[in-house]
C-alpha cells in the first residue's frame, strides 16, 4: 500500500474526469516537514502554529519562533504555507500558562479572542512570522473569528507590523496574504462582509462541525449522535465554497473531513477544489480522486441537498457509489 501511494508521489493530482484538485499538508512542528517531499504536495494548508507552543516549557522566544517558521518556508520551497497564529485555549492548553477558569473552555477565551485581548503575543508572533518570510509571500489565518470585525483588527494588527519593519528599515516579504479560519458558524451569516474583506479562507470543519451539531469534537459519547455527512453540515461547506467561488477567494477545507476519503469524496462533489491533509491521508485521499469521476457524484449529491425527500445522511449512498467507482 504504502509503495503504491508513494508511485503517485509525481502524478498529477487529476480527477479521472479532467478536475485538478490541489492537495495541501497539515502540519506544525519540524518533524512533518520531509512530509512535504515524500507526498508531493501542493503546498501546507495549515500550519499549526501552537503546537511549538504546546511542546515547549516556557513561551518560545520571538527568534525561537522565527527559526521555526524560516524553517518551514525553506522546507516548502516554492509551495505555499498558510501560517494560522496562535490557536490557544479550548482543547490547546499551554502547560506554563496561568489557567484560566472557564466552564466551557471551547466557547471560551481562545484563539483569536485571547490575540485581540493580549496584542502583545499576537503582535511579536506576527513580527516573527513577517521576518520570517522577508523577501518570500507569506500566508495568514486568523483561528475561531466570529465577527468581521474581528478579521479588521486582526489584520489592523498585521498591517501595524508591516509599517514597524519598514521605517526601522528590516526586509519586508514580497506579499502578505490575509485569510480567515472559518470554523464558527455564526460566520456562514456573514460571508458576504466576510469574502469582501479576505484575500483566502479555510475551513476547519472540526471546530465548524462541533458547533454546528453543539457536540464536543473530543467527546466520543455524543460524536456518534451525528454525521458531518448529513445534509446540515453539507449545506454549510455548500454554502461557503459556492459563496467562495462567487467572490472569487480561494477555499481550502483543512479539518480532519478532508483526511478521510469518503468525506474527502463528498467535498469534492459539492465543489472543493483545495483540501488539506494530515500526512497519513495524502495516499488514500489522493488515490481515490484519480479513480473519482467527479461529475457523476456531484450530479448524485447535489438534488440530494435541495430535495424535500433528503435521506437523514448522504454516507450510504456515497459509499455505494465509492464502490462502484
Ligand atoms: C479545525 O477546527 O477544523 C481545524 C483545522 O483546526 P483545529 O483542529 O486545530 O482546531
Ligand atoms: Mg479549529
Amino acid at each position: 500500500r504504502l509503495e503504491q501511494y508513494a508511485a503517485l508521489r509525481d502524478v498529477p493530482c487529476v480527477t479521472r474526469d479532467g478536475v485538478p484538485i490541489e492537495l495541501h499538508l497539515n502540519a506544525g512542528l519540524l518533524v512533518d516537514l520531509p512530509h512535504i517531499e515524500e507526498t508531493g504536495a501542493a503546498g501546507i494548508g495549515l500550519f499549526r502554529t501552537e503546537l511549538q507552543f504546546m511542546i515547549a516549557s516556557a513561551f518560545p522566544r520571538t527568534n525561537e519562533q522565527l527559526k521555526l517558521y524560516r524553517a518551514v518556508l525553506d522546507a516548502a520551497e516554492d509551495r505555499p504555507v498558510v501560517f494560522r497564529t496562535l490557536d490557544i485555549g479550548g482543547d490547546k492548553v499551554l502547560p506554563y500558562m496561568r489557567a484560566i477558569e472557564e466552564e466551557n473552555p471551547a466557547l471560551g477565551w481562545r484563539a483569536i479572542r485571547l490575540g485581540l485581548d493580549r496584542p502583545g503575543l499576537l503582535r511579536s508572533q506576527i513580527r516573527a512570522l513577517l521576518r520570517a518570510a522577508t523577501g518570500r509571500e507569506l500566508r495568514l489565518i486568523f483561528p475561531m473569528v466570529s465577527a468581521v470585525e474581528e478579521f479588521d483588527k486582526a489584520r489592523h494588527i498585521v498591517e501595524r507590523e508591516l509599517t514597524h519593519l519598514r521605517r526601522h528599515g528590516h526586509g519586508l516579504p514580497e506579499r502578505v496574504l490575509i485569510g480567515v479560519m472559518l470554523e464558527v458558524p455564526a460566520l456562514l451569516f456573514q460571508l458576504d462582509q466576510l469574502f469582501a474583506r479576505v484575500d483566502f479562507a479555510s475551513v476547519g470543519s472540526n471546530d465548524l462541525v462541533q458547533f454546528l451539531y453543539a457536540a464536543d469534537r473530543g467527546n466520543a459519547r455524543v460524536a456518534d449522535r451525528f454525521d458531518p455527512l448529513a445534509p446540515p453540515s453539507m449545506r454549510a461547506l455548500k454554502l461557503i465554497a459556492d459563496k467562495a467561488n462567487a467572490f472569487g477567494k480561494q477555499v481550502t477545507l483543512c479539518g480532519e473531513l478532508a483526511s478521510r476519503p469518503l468525506e474527502a469524496l463528498a467535498l469534492v462533489a459539492i465543489g472543493y477544489r483545495k483540501l488539506s491533509l494530515s500526512p497519513a491521508a495524502y495516499g488514500p485521499v489522493k488515490a481515490m480522486l484519480l479513480q473519482l469521476d467527479l461529475a457523476a457524484v456531484s450530479a448524485l449529491v447535489a438534488p440530494l441537498l435541495d430535495s424535500a425527500a433528503e435521506p437523514a445522511t448522504l454516507r450510504p449512498l456515497l459509499k455505494s457509489f465509492a464502490e462502484k467507482n
